[in-house]
């Protein structure tokens, strides 16, 4: 039974190879194994690349489309009240304009209140328009401040000259308050800080049956260069109840339904007022007792200037040297009939002896400036077979000197800042908004007639 040591060595041996047999073919299948797996997983995994690429690409395209919509929307929408803005104005102009003209014909008692109805319903329709307009730029973030050096003091005592007289006609005591730390020369935006004022002052006499209403101003932040004034708008009025101080800072919001009965207004002003005063870095706080009366204030950071940077006090318009526009000849273009009726008679009523001829469109408008001898052209904008811009550049473009040089004022209802920057780009050389102001439009007259 004893086994020989070659037997046994033999038996072992090829045990030991039968064993390095399995190994081996277990590490073979076992990388063959692995080797498919690595290789699944890698086909897995980019096929879930390719998917999530895909994916990814399909979100993207969605999101595009998604924004396309979204900014052709808000141009429609601009578009639209753009557009409604311009329907608006054109019959105002007539409706303000001929307003205007009966006021100065020494109306009896009755007609008289008649027509200053007509004449205030007429400018809080144009508030409103103006407010629409605001509010849909805020929105689209396409409002921008000025920096421009300016008077601070002026800027607030001319808010107060404009609201007194809403304020005497209600009886009502209206104070400014500057303190002695406010600088009289700042460099930002006096346009909005006046839109601001004048609403809250507005707001706070409209609001208020007896009493007083105070605009104050004080420095609160002195730095070198810079100072952060606190403007307040006080009053005595009627007050607004705890749990309604936030909610009046939305948009259409009153503080009860029954205020647009009884004082008129939208909802809009603060709203607006508060989106300005953030944009320029500030807020805006209200304070308020209903029965006691109620306290409005914000704070706007301008930089300190000194006298020179701030541009002269344009000339005033009483000094308007209206000798100079005595025997102007005008050429108005203008295709609305009673448009045409309220500039001619506005401007002869002014100046009896100037000479106003009429265009009903742009090509005439270039024919009758080609054959007349005017000083100017009042020119619309929108006019049936030539606009306004049309004109100007075929006018501007004309051969003889008499007729490229002569000067444009736009005269047009469509007042948004890129309709007037078109104006300027056609060659024309000022812009009065519709419905017009007849000293503001003398003034650009008197400005561009070179003789
Ligand atoms: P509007 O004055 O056109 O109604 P605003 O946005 O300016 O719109 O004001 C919103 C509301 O806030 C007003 O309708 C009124 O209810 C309330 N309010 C604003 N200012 C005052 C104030 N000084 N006193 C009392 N209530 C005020």
């Amino acid at each position: 039974m004893v086994m020989g040591i070659d037997k046994m060595t033999i038996l072992i041996s090829t045990a030991l190879l039968q064993n390095i047999a399995l190994y081996a073919a277990t590490f073979i299948v076992g990388a063959f194994v692995a080797n498919y797996i690595v290789r699944r997983i890698q086909r897995n995994s980019s096929d879930a690349q390719r998917i999530l690429r895909e994916r990814v690409r399909e979100k993207t395209k969605e999101l595009e489309q998604e924004k396309e919509r979204a900014e052709h929307s808000e141009k429609v929408k601009e578009q639209f009240l753009a557009n409604m803005s311009h329907e608006i104005r054109t019959p105002m102009n007539a409706i303000l304009g001929m307003t205007r003209l009966l006021l100065e014909k020494g109306p009896r008692e009755d007609q008289l209140k008649y027509l200053n109805s007509i004449k205030h319903a007429s400018d809080n329709l144009l508030v409103i328009i103006n407010d629409i307009l605001d509010l849909s730029k805020i929105e689209a973030g396409k409002i921008n401040f000025e920096h421009i050096a300016f008077d601070l003091r002026q800027e607030l005592q001319s808010v107060y000259e404009t609201m007194k007289i809403n304020a005497d006609e209600k009886k009502l005591e209206l104070r400014i308050d500057i303190q002695e730390d406010v600088p009289q020369f700042v460099s930002g935006d006096p346009y909005r800080l006046s839109q601001i004022l004048l609403n809250l002052a507005g707001n706070a006499i409209k609001f208020t049956e007896q009493g007083n209403v105070t605009i104050h101003a004080a420095a609160e932040k002195v730095q070198e260069d810079t100072v952060q004034i606190q403007f307040r708008v006080t009053d005595t009025g009627i007050g607004i109840a705890q749990e309604k101080l936030n909610v009046i800072f939305d948009m259409f919001t009153q503080e009860t339904s029954s205020t647009t009965r009884k004082f008129g207004g939208t909802g809009l002003g603060l709203a607006i007022c508060k989106r300005l005063v953030e944009m320029q870095g500030g807020n805006m706080q209200v304070e308020s007792i209903p029965g006691k009366g109620s306290v409005f204030g914000f704070s706007i950071q301008y930089e300190v200037v000194n006298k020179a940077e701030v541009p002269k006090e344009e000339e005033h318009l009483q000094a308007l040297p209206v000798n100079k526009l005595k025997n102007v000849r005008i050429l108005l273009a203008e295709d609305n009939e009673f448009n045409q009726m309220v500039a001619v008679d506005s401007i002869e009523s002014i100046l009896p002896e100037a000479k106003v001829d009429v265009a009903k469109n742009g090509r005439e408008a270039v024919e009758m400036v080609e054959n007349g001898n005017y000083d100017l052209i009042l020119m619309d904008i929108q006019m049936p077979e030539m606009d306004g811009h049309e004109a100007t550049r075929a006018i501007r473009t004309h051969s003889s000197a008499r007729v490229h040089n002569i000067p444009i004022i736009a005269m047009t209802a469509s007042v948004i800042k890129a309709e007037v920057d078109k104006c300027f780009e056609s060659g024309m050389n000022a812009f009065v908004g519709k419905p017009f102001n007849m000293d503001e439009l003398l003034d650009k007259m008197s400005k561009v007639i070179t003789k």
